[in-house]
């Protein structure tokens, strides 16, 4: 029977190995050194707030992740976002700013100049010609920046999807590459001819297919777990069992003959046939050393990823004239004089039980260099006074912060291309491995549990053509 080893228990990790498991490959040994799966993803209960580690929200269309929550038993329990999350907000000229969620709120917004609204909403007239024949890779990769500035118009592009890029990357649309950091936006413009063609396109694509499991939301909904997304480590570990060893360090990482080999921190030794590496992509490069082609290291270790320092925040609701509807808000990257938070999310209007019912609660994001190493609470309530408008906060009733090294990998321009390569020499260079995580095939939750599953189909593909069965 063959064996699996895989290094890394979060979201990508212990996905491959359920699905390794449901594919009838039953040798499976997920190491990981923290003390519970999940990787970044977990949920603090403190004085009775419920603070994310990491996502809050996962989109409503999330097909996979609601297979996974299916295969967890979870699927019942996956609850969707209060109505009162529906509004967002963005960072303008001084003050918040309701970002245009449809045509009409669009033609009424103060975000945009007249000029910039007749440009953006004249967009699905303005079909692109399709390139016939080009692929991606053939021409040099565009910018997310370059690709809406000359779909959308620069207006909407630096303040709407500049703003939407700080909240899913924590990056800079100027910096990520159209076809690595959004893929399904890049094929749906080549494909249809426009952003907004293509969104409509892909938008009946998916209403044509089945209902995925868990309650049914239209799909502007986001989905949670009623006790928080760290519901997932318990489920993790219970579906996995005996095969998950939390508190696993790996040091070193060995192939002997047809078998890798991993030694822990504390000596602990592990081996099988067919090798996951799922860590970030340092540690992938480091794990792996000399056993792979130096081009494999110089790709992986080529990715910037980014430090996050999460300030949360609880708070008497009382304290607050006029408590703020919505989901939260962002940051654009021009506006000036802004606070240094990417963007701060209102978790007690999101899902019930994020927050006592007398109390509200915020989560600010920031990149970590953005925070001033000393006084960094006062920061966070300095920037979300200015973003309410006003004078000071009140003294909050809790706080937590949640800092992640190298967490948020960034798809800059070449990174699909670069990912594609690195694959491709280690594939030649060492039969049995497979890369997988958030730095590879997206960074979303369901596009990480997506890569867990690809990678288990291809492992049992591989398994069923050597003939070895699972
Ligand atoms: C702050 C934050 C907010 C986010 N918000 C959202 C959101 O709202 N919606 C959404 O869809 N996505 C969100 N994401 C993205 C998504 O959560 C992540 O991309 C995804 O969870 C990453 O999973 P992973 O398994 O690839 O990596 P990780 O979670 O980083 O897991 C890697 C695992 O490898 C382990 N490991 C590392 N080195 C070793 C070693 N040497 N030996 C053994 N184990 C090792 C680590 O301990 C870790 O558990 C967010 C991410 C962050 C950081």
């Amino acid at each position: 029977m063959t064996s699996v080893l895989l290094i890394g228990g979060g979201l990508a990790g212990c996905t491959a190995a359920l699905a390794l498991l449901e594919r009838g490959v039953e040798n499976v040994r997920v190491l990981e050194a923290g003390a519970r799966p999940g990787g970044v993803v977990g949920t603090h209960l403190v004085d009775g707030f419920r603070f994310e580690s990491g996502p809050n929200t996962i989109a409503a269309g999330a097909r996979a992740f609601r297979e996974l929550a299916a295969t967890l038993g979870l699927a019942d329990r996956l609850i969707p976002s209060l109505p009162q999350a529906k509004r967002r907000w963005l960072f303008f000229r001084g003050r918040l700013v309701a970002a245009p969620l449809g045509p009409g709120a669009l033609a009424r917004t103060p975000l945009l100049s007249p000029r910039a609204k007749l440009r953006l909403l004249s967009e699905p007239l303005r079909r692109r010609r399709p390139e016939p024949g080009v692929e991606r890779g053939d021409e040099p990769e565009p910018s997310l920046e370059a690709l809406l500035t000359e779909r959308l118009g620069r207006e909407p592009t630096r303040t709407l999807a500049g703003a939407f890029v700080r909240g899913v990357y924590a990056g800079e649309i100027e910096q990520l590459g159209a076809w690595s950091a959004f893929p399904r936006l890049w094929s749906a413009v080549q494909e249809h001819g426009g952003v907004v063609r293509g969104l409509f396109a892909r938008r009946r694509t998916a209403r044509a297919l089945p209902p995925p499991p868990g309650p049914l939301v239209s799909p502007g909904r986001l989905l949670s777990l009623p006790e928080g997304l760290g519901e997932l480590a318990p489920a993790f570990e219970r579906a996995l069992g005996a095969r998950l060893v939390t508190g696993a360090r790996v040091e070193a990482l060995e192939r002997r003959g047809a078998r890798w080999h991993a030694t822990t921190a504390d000596g602990r030794e592990a081996e099988g046939e067919t090798l996951v590496l799922a860590t970030s992509a340092a540690v992938a490069a480091r794990l792996l050393g000399d056993a792979a082609p130096a081009e494999v290291a110089a790709n992986l270790t080529s990715i910037r990823h980014v430090n996050v320092t999460i300030q949360h925040l609880g708070f008497e609701r009382a304290a607050f004239a006029r408590p703020l509807d919505g989901f939260g808000f962002l940051v654009p990257p021009d506006e000036a004089p802004a606070p240094a938070v990417l963007g701060t999310l209102f978790p007690s209007n999101l899902f019930p039980g994020r927050a006592p019912a007398d109390a509200l609660s915020f989560s600010s994001i920031y990149r970590s260099e953005d925070l001033p190493s000393s006084d960094r609470l006062q920061q966070a309530l300095d920037d979300l006074a200015q973003a309410l408008g006003l004078a000071r906060l009140p003294a909050p009733r809790t706080t937590h912060t949640v800092e992640w090294n190298d967490v948020i990998p960034q798809y800059t321009i070449g990174h699909a291309l670069r990912m594609q390569r690195a694959r491709a020499a280690l594939a030649a260079a060492v039969p049995n491995v497979e890369l997988i995580g958030a730095y590879l095939d997206g960074i979303a939750v369901d596009d990480v549990v997506r890569s867990g599953r690809a990678a288990a189909a291809r492992i049992v593909a591989r398994l069923e053509r050597d003939g070895g069965g699972a």
